[in-house]
């Protein structure tokens, strides 16, 4: 496909803007005004429309393929979440509007909102109270490393290290390391999860706290959290849960039981959302008990009478972590996809999530290496490095998987299993697709062993084929080429 560049006619108009009736102020001094045009490219509109129309459609999307990015949870949007936070209502509200007087009759449903999702999320949780401010996981776990910190120097605690297993996801030591704590990595065990054995060696008085993914990146559910939770707790730390997957566990394990004390969800993972390529999300943070006074200003309450505020008057509290109250249009799907769902609704999510996640399992295991092999949750981590001894990397999997028509898994994550494939294939897929997903990754076992060039080639069906990564790193080149520099190349 062209670039709209070489589209480009002299002369062709897309627009016509009418002359101007206002006197022009011609302020800019001389040697800072351009000199010749802006070399724009100059079409018709419907050009235009078409261009961008059948790019668009060259997109991988959840909307046109399987998407089973382990991790990531890309799991199908209900389409009458749009319709739900496209409602004039809620999108053309102004977050500056008065809460009660006056505009407040307007604000009264969006304060609901936040009040009412953050109750579910305590009580899917087991959490006192959440903020719903932070926009994304990421931003989630650095305002609950932040909320730890805020903790233990309210008791006069100097605590220096958070204690983060080898096969979290990258945004967790960053995420501490951010709030000024060292991380100490924590080997995972040949179960795939941490050892109190091993974890005993690491707590100390410096521990200010765990942070867990639980089921981790692996897959894998920690049997042993609340012996851990007791080891962190007797030395005064706090136990953090990353809930980037609570798709596993939602409505049949609640992280503040398990022994967690400050928890982060991602909405665009769990509760609806499409998301990807940097956003919108959403990272709410709930608390236990003793750490709500730091909570996020502000935090949205129910009054005795009935309306809803926000309260800012909140002495201990770290401030703001995100201008006004979060991504509102984030929430309010999750909100409308809780209500859809209900609490039934919500264990079955989980339940099929596993259950399409094992199916998954249990069929590829014959074809592929299964570095930790026990039952998984919502996801599970392949290694190619069978393949790879014939020469077929994880990468050649992936590149095969696109022209089958499916999105490539996480690839080379977690760290700890060389040529790592991570599956998951959420709840939404039917039998069907999961079945054409395994006969793809079987015929690609099965090149493997008999023809490793046929993927090496791969992808041989989208606009781009493979790219020469060496060239692109070395000889970096991200301008369109003008003629000259064409006839060189
Ligand atoms: C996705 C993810 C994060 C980060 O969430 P973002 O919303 O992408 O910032 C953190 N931890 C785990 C385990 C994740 O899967």
């Amino acid at each position: 496909m062209n670039l709209i560049f070489e589209k480009s006619t002299p002369g062709r108009r897309g627009f016509r803007v009418p002359p101007s009736d206002v006197p022009s102020r011609a302020e800019i001094p001389q040697a800072l005004r351009r000199t010749r045009d802006a070399e724009l490219p100059e079409v018709s509109e419907l050009e235009v429309v078409r261009h961008f129309t059948q790019l668009s459609q060259r997109n991988f999307s959840i909307d046109t393929h399987m998407y089973p990015l382990g991790s990531c949870t890309m799991k199908y949007n209900p389409r009458f979440l749009e319709d739900v936070a496209a409602l004039e209502g809620f999108s053309r509200l102004h977050p500056l509007l008065p809460q009660l007087r006056g505009g407040g009759i307007l604000t009264q449903g969006a304060l609901q909102v936040l009040y009412e999702v953050a109750q579910w999320l305590c009580e899917i949780t087991g959490m006192a109270q959440f903020s719903m401010q932070p926009l994304a996981g990421a931003h989630g776990e650095l305002t609950g490393a932040m909320l730890i910190a805020a903790y233990h120097r309210f008791h006069g605690n100097r605590k220096t290290t958070v204690i983060i297993p080898d096969s979290a996801h990258g945004t967790n030591p960053a995420s501490a390391a951010i709030a000024g704590y060292q991380v100490v990595a924590a080997p995972s065990n040949e179960r795939g999860v941490l050892d109190p054995a091993h974890v005993k060696d690491l707590v100390n008085d410096q521990t200010a706290a765990l942070m867990l993914t639980c089921p981790n990146t692996l897959g894998l559910f920690n049997r042993d959290i609340r012996t851990l939770a007791d080891m962190v707790h007797a030395v005064g730390g706090l136990m953090y849960y990353d809930g980037a997957n609570l798709n596993a566990i939602a409505g049949w394990a609640r992280p503040g039981d398990l022994g967690f004390d400050v928890v982060q969800l991602n909405l665009h993972k769990t509760f609806a959302t499409p998301h990807g390529g940097g956003g919108p999300g959403a990272g709410p943070v709930g608390v236990a008990e003793p750490l709500v006074p730091f909570l996020p200003t502000s935090v949205v309450v129910k009054r005795a009478d009935g309306t809803y505020a926000l309260e800012y008057d909140r002495k201990d509290s770290i401030g703001y972590v995100a201008p006004f109250y979060g991504n509102f249009g984030v929430i309010l799907k999750a909100y409308a996809y809780m209500l859809a769902l209900g609490r039934e609704g919500l264990k079955r999510m989980a339940e099929t999530a596993v259950l399409n996640a094992n199916y998954l399992l249990a069929r590829l295991r014959p074809h592929y290496k299964v570095p930790f092999d026990r039952r998984c949750m919502h996801e599970f981590v392949l290694s190619a490095a069978p393949q790879a001894k014939k020469g077929v990397k994880a990468l050649d999997i992936a590149k095969g998987l696109i022209d089958r028509g499916i999105h490539p898994p996480t690839m080379y994550f977690p760290g700890i299993v060389p040529e790592a494939l991570m599956i998951e294939p959420t709840e939404t897929e039917s039998k069907e697709t999961l079945d054409a997903f395994v006969d793809a990754m079987i015929e690609i076992a099965r090149l493997a062993d008999e023809d490793p060039d046929a993927l090496h080639r791969a992808p041989t069906t989208t606009p781009v084929g493979r790219l020469d990564e060496v060239a692109a790193a070395r000889r970096l080149d991200v301008c369109f080429p003008l003629p000259d520099d064409a006839a060189q190349a």
